[in-house]
């Protein structure tokens, strides 16, 4: 029996003999009977509702929300409702402190302990599978899959994390993620896509210590790809952007040179541009990181013949993009992947690597320009659609 073994059965005895669930908060402060929830009421409008906080039973997890990054998805489901969910509680990439679980809630999806106190993060992606991908959930239904702040409505309420609580249910994976501050756990999800993206680039074989890469679009996506690369060792960066803001901040987080695409006239003169900031090379490889078809077909003319390109900008569908396949694709020997939100085990990485980049002083916690109180929810969401800031976190304090 190792350590954690004993601990857990020396909690287990205890907790007998108080007397089971009936725990408080480590943080102090009873659970108050009810709480509120923002309920996406109709297109564009939350309602700050309260509920009573449900039973948690013995296999369930009930989480006092910190704070809960806007994503995307949020925003184009409180904008035009794509995925039919109305009315729903929105909320994916949220973080809180267990206040109480049911006495079969032992350890976390990677298999560390979990009690009262710890913070944790739930993940999109469920199970025990660890390398199960959005595609394959796609196929199996989303609905099915826990999906925290995508779930329909019903008796329980508390189904995202754009609320005061979140009730976590068995089969859902959740992560204990206590060594990580706030900001930095607000953080994980968009870091995970950045993840999975280099692990979908890594396959290629072409991306290395010492390669030349190119990252096309700094929203948040674009600079965290910087930042993962520099942790990985990749210290030959161009970033290419149209926004002289954006372009600073991605040198602070580790680009080398930067390409404002504005003083430039069409992809040829694109690619010129990053062949002369590396120096006469073209880069060994490319990340495509807007939902602009336009740029997709412009990063060809950056990469170098043999080189390797991952395009993970069209998380939505953003439309066709015309490329000439012998000249961007074939007499170039182009390598292609594509990269669509991430794996249990990505998810478990992009803790180390959000230490790792604070480690190496990349300022990552500076995505989050924008925090907002849950009652101020559909100011956030409209931050996010004004194309202002950064990342916008709603935060419960
Ligand atoms: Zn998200």
């Amino acid at each position: 029996m190792n350590n954690s073994e004993i601990e857990l059965l020396v909690r287990q005895i205890l907790e007998g003999m108080q007397g089971g669930e009936n725990k408080s908060s480590a943080s102090g402060g009873a659970i108050p009977e009810k709480a509120r929830v923002a309920m996406l009421v109709e297109k564009g409008r939350f309602e700050i509702q309260e509920h009573k906080i449900p039973e948690v039973g013995d296999d369930d997890i009930l989480v006092k929300v910190e704070g809960c990054g806007v994503c995307g998805t949020d925003a184009h489901e409180f904008k035009n409702d794509p995925f039919n969910l109305i009315p729903v509680v929105l909320g994916h990439e949220g973080t809180g402190e267990i206040v109480k679980m049911g006495k079969n809630v032992l350890k976390d999806s990677a298999g560390k302990p979990l009690k009262v106190g710890d913070k944790v993060v739930t993940c999109m992606i469920f199970g025990d599978e660890p390398e199960i991908t959005m595609y394959d959930l796609n196929k199996q239904n989303v609905g099915k899959a826990d999906v925290y702040g995508l779930l329909p409505d019903d008796d329980v309420k508390f189904n995202g994390w754009f609320a005061d609580y979140i009730l976590i249910r068995k089969g859902s994976s959740v992560f204990n993620v206590s060594d990580l501050d706030l900001d930095s756990r607000i953080l994980i999800e968009p870091c995970a896509v950045l993840v999975h993206a280099v692990e979908r680039a890594k396959t290629t074989g072409i991306l290395r210590f010492n390669s030349r890469v190119v990252v096309q679009g700094l929203g948040p996506i674009g600079l965290i790809c910087v930042a993962v690369l520099r942790t990985l060792g990749i210290e030959n960066i161009v970033a290419v952007d149209g926004n002289e803001k954006r372009l600073e901040f991605a040198k602070r987080m580790g680009a080398n040179y930067t390409v404002d695409f504005r003083n430039y006239k069409g992809a040829e003169a694109l690619g010129q541009a990053v062949y002369d900031v590396l120096g006469g090379h073209y880069a060994d490889f490319g990340f495509q990181c807007t939902g602009n078809p336009v740029a997709h077909a412009n990063i060809y003319k950056m990469i170098r013949r043999g080189g390797g390109l991952c395009e993970l900008g069209f998380f939505i569908n953003g439309g066709d993009a015309t490329i000439n396949p012998h000249f961007d694709l074939c007499q170039k020997e182009i390598t292609l992947v594509g990269s669509w939100v991430y794996t249990l085990r990505d998810y478990a990485t992009t803790f180390d690597f959000l230490k790792r980049a604070q480690a190496i002083g990349l300022p990552i916690k500076e995505l989050i320009t924008h925090k907002f109180p849950l009652e101020e929810i559909n100011e956030a969401l409209k931050t996010n659609l004004s194309m202002q800031g950064l990342k916008i976190a709603v935060v419960n304090k």
